[in-house]
């Protein structure tokens, strides 16, 4: 069985795209960026549009979804794997009808299976996935707004996870930003603190053996990635080795998750 290889070309609000080798296949979750800021980070890890022929979306937000794909999607015949409840949403944003794949539960992907669940986020919810080769369980979940009993209950023996860390609350509290705005992203349906993104992974770590922690997302105006490692460090610092801090603006690092529980970058 194959190793597991992810890497982020970039999370933020701003865009966010990753892309996971499944079996010799590269698969994308989320096409936030522009063709050509995709095109390009691609390209740092040698890889190229037609490279990839499938695309799971976790929801259609502007930053996970540029409508700029929808004709790529359709010339290439590329499919889009999006749940049910978004189909109405995806074809507003202009995708073609022949690309959409749907999904309610699990999807047959590659030899792998992907369990997909759904969580609140706005009124049609955001997906979360368990990628689930066999041998290597990789979950991944962004724009949660509140770490449901659901998703610990799912989020189990994983091998890695990427997950959603995005504001400070005190950078939160004294930012600029329209009260609002705050109340909105802290109110249970927008996104994770810092604090509550390792709530979870800690919980999810004694479940699991997780060779990779990678953490999405991060606020531009209301997070650090030197207040994030320091939380890891005062409260989870024999995961030290295995997080990556994941930037809007450049690629990570190839990641990858082994067989055989050999712990490694
Ligand atoms: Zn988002």
């Amino acid at each position: 069985m194959n190793n597991l290889e992810f890497f982020v070309l970039g999370s933020g609000s701003s865009g966010n795209c990753s892309l996971l080798r499944l079996n010799n296949n590269w698969v994308m979750i989320d096409t936030g960026f522009s063709m050509k800021q995709t095109k390009e980070r691609m390209r740092t890890h040698g890889l190229a549009l037609d490279d990839v022929q499938d695309v799971l979306v976790t929801h259609f937000d502007r930053d996970h979804f540029n409508p700029v794909w929808c004709k790529t999607f359709a010339q290439r015949n590329m499919r889009v794997h999006i749940h049910e409840k978004h189909i109405g949403r995806a074809e507003r944003a202009g995708l073609d009808e022949r690309c959409i794949v749907p999904f309610t539960t699990n999807i047959q992907l590659h030899g792998s299976n992907v369990e997909t669940i759904h969580f609140a986020h706005d009124a049609l919810g955001t997906i979360g996935f368990i990628f689930d080769t066999g041998a290597l369980r990789f979950g991944f979940a962004t724009d949660l707004g509140r770490v449901p009993q659901l998703l610990l209950d799912r989020f189990i023996h994983l091998d890695g996870i990427a997950f959603e860390s995005n504001y400070d609350p005190g950078m939160q509290e004294n930012s600029n930003r329209p009260e609002s705005l705050k109340n909105r992203i802290m109110d249970g349906s927008g996104h994770l603190s810092n604090e509550q993104s390792l709530a979870a992974i800690c919980h999810i770590a004694s479940e699991s053996d997780l060779q990779q922690i990678v953490l999405l997302h991060l606020s531009r105006q209301c997070n650090s990635p030197r207040i994030i490692h320091d939380l890891y460090m005062d409260n989870l610092p024999e995961v030290h080795e295995q997080l990556t801090i994941t930037s809007q603006d450049r690629c990570s690092r190839l990641l990858t998750m082994h067989t055989g529980n050999v712990l490694t970058s």
